[in-house]
Order: structure tokens, then C-alpha cells, then sequence
């Protein structure tokens, strides 16, 4: 009983994924959902697993696993448009397959559930950068959030430009939309993470699906909670999160609530075994939700 209980967030996860897994595949007649579900859900549960028998580069194993299947195999092999314009370009087609699926699951109804979970476990540009030196920030945050946005309206309006003006080929053109724009990413990525010492200032600033995942993240079942009869208030936790959040404060109003990545960097760190993932209601919380 014990044991099952030590191992209940991998066990839940795998059942998340396996009930998405066969219910796309019985809906949409296609036995690729069951694959590719199980799949992605064998590796989020090995890391969670993984971490919890202490294996230092447990998340990388998983983001890894998730991340060059989704790239390599999905994005490059078998030309699935996984970012973004791919989600605007099948919304705008009216086709629920492969990126609304993935937006949906993992970037819009999934994060009620799992929060940031993709942002720490599964995204493929984050995989590159969580290899990068500044694994904690290294300067205090800056106010470009506002970023986001824009790119966000940049993405949304040249896939509305590709259909308004009704060039051919949009297929080829996703593709190649897909390969530069992952260009575009890494390259960003790796240079913002040098400029400003941080690896995940991308995430911070620049990356637009964090206009879907931070709203809908606020409301996560699945978040750090501190717990305040074994906190010393040592700051070892906030010290080594690479999102500035204030972690010790259990409000969903928190400093930065809704940049958590669920890494447990800080459950790792803590001295006191304070910082068990936990579960709680949005209550009448308010937040700013886009800072
Ligand atoms: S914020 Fe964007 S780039 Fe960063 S991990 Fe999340 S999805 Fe990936
Ligand atoms: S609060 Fe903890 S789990 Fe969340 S991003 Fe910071 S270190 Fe990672
Ligand atoms: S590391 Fe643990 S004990 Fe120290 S401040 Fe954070 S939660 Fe409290």
C-alpha cells in the first residue's frame, strides 16, 4: 500500500494518458492515437518514476523521449506541423488531428490538470536549452513578457495571411514553416539564455503558446505546495527555481505562479521534505495571470 502510494503521480499519469490514448483511437478510428498516447505517456510516468527513485537527470530522460519523437518522427518524418501555425493552420482547415490534438491535450485542457508540466517534461525546445550553463537565472526577471504577445499575433496572423491569400502548396509550406520556425526557436532560445543568463528566458519572454498555457495553468490541480509546519524559510527552494516563482506562498496569487514548469527542482532542494506536490482548489483566488 505503501508502495502504491510512493508511486500514485506516475500510475495517474499513465492512466490519463492511456484513457486519452484509446478513446482518440476508438473516436477517430486510427490505432497511430494509441500508439502515440501510450507513448507519450510511458515517458512522462519513467520520469516521474525516475525521479522519485532519485535519478538526477530523470526529466531529461522524459523530455528526451517526448521531445525527439515529437520533432524527429512527428515534425520532420512524417511532416505533422507540431508548432503552433500548425495548430492555427488545422483550426483553420477544421481538421482535429495531430497539432489540435496536441495543443489540446497538452497546451489548453491538459494543463488544468497537469499545469506546466509540458514546459518541464516534454517540450523539445526546452530539451535543448535545459542543457544550456544557467540553469538558474542569473539577473533578476525583466519586464518583456509583453513579448509573447506579440509573437503570438505574428504566428496567428501569417497562417491567416497563407489562407486569405490562397497561395498553393500550404502543405509544403507548413513543412517548411515547421523547420524554420524550429530554427528560429533554438536559435533565439540559445542566445536570450546567454544575453540575459538565464536558459529559460525564451520562456519567459518570447515563447507563444505560453498565451494558452499560463491562463489555463493558474487553475492546475497539480501544483507545489509548501508545507509550512516543516518550512524553515532557508530559501533553497526559490534559489534554485529557474522561474523566479514564490514557492513558499501557497496562493495561486503567488510571485510568478503561473510559470511553473513543475521541474521539482525546488522539491529536490529542500532540506525539510516541505514541498510535496499537492492538490488544491482555485477557490475565489484573482491573479494576475500575465505577468
Ligand atoms: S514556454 Fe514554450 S519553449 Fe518554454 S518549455 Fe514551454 S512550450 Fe517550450
Ligand atoms: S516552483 Fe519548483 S517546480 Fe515550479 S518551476 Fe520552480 S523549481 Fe520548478
Ligand atoms: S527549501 Fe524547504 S525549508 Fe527551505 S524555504 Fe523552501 S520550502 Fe522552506
Amino acid at each position: 500500500m505503501k508502495t502504491l502510494k510512493k508511486y500514485l503521480l506516475p500510475i495517474i499519469m499513465l492512466a490519463v494518458f492511456e484513457t486519452i490514448a484509446v478513446v482518440l483511437w476508438l473516436v477517430n478510428d486510427k490505432i497511430f492515437y494509441l500508439f502515440n498516447f501510450s507513448y507519450i505517456g510511458c515517458s512522462i510516468a519513467l520520469g516521474i518514476f525516475l525521479f522519485i527513485r532519485e535519478f538526477k537527470y530523470a526529466r531529461h530522460v522524459t523530455q528526451l523521449l517526448v521531445g525527439l519523437y515529437m520533432l524527429i518522427y512527428l515534425g520532420l518524418i512524417s511532416n505533422e506541423n507540431m508548432q503552433i501555425e500548425g495548430f492555427w493552420y488545422n483550426l483553420f482547415t477544421g481538421v482535429f488531428e495531430a497539432a489540435t490534438i496536441h495543443y489540446a491535450v497538452a497546451k489548453i485542457a491538459g494543463p488544468l490538470l497537469f499545469g506546466r508540466g509540458w514546459c518541464g517534461f516534454a517540450c523539445w525546445t526546452a530539451m535543448v536549452m535545459d542543457f544550456l550553463p544557467y540553469k538558474t537565472p542569473k539577473a533578476p526577471r525583466k519586464k518583456l513578457g509583453f513579448i509573447r504577445y506579440i509573437t503570438f499575433a505574428v504566428s496567428l496572423i501569417f497562417v491567416a495571411c497563407l489562407f486569405l491569400t490562397h497561395v498553393g502548396n500550404l502543405e509544403k509550406i507548413m513543412f517548411w514553416s515547421f523547420l524554420i520556425g524550429n530554427i528560429l526557436y533554438y536559435a533565439s532560445g540559445i542566445i536570450l539564455a546567454f544575453v540575459f543568463k538565464d536558459n529559460r528566458a525564451f520562456c519567459k519572454y518570447v515563447c507563444p503558446i505560453t498565451v494558452f498555457l499560463k491562463p489555463m495553468s493558474y487553475f492546475s490541480l497539480l501544483r507545489i505546495k509548501c508545507d509550512k509546519s516543516k518550512c524553515v524559510s532557508c530559501g533553497k527552494c526559490e534559489k534554485v527555481c529557474p522561474m523566479n516563482v514564490k514557492i513558499t506562498d501557497n496562493s495561486r496569487k503567488r510571485e510568478n505562479s503561473t510559470e511553473c514548469i513543475l521541474c521539482m527542482e525546488c522539491i529536490k532542494a529542500c532540506p525539510k521534505g516541505a514541498l510535496p506536490a499537492g492538490k488544491t482548489s482555485a477557490k475565489s483566488e484573482n491573479e494576475n495571470i500575465t505577468n
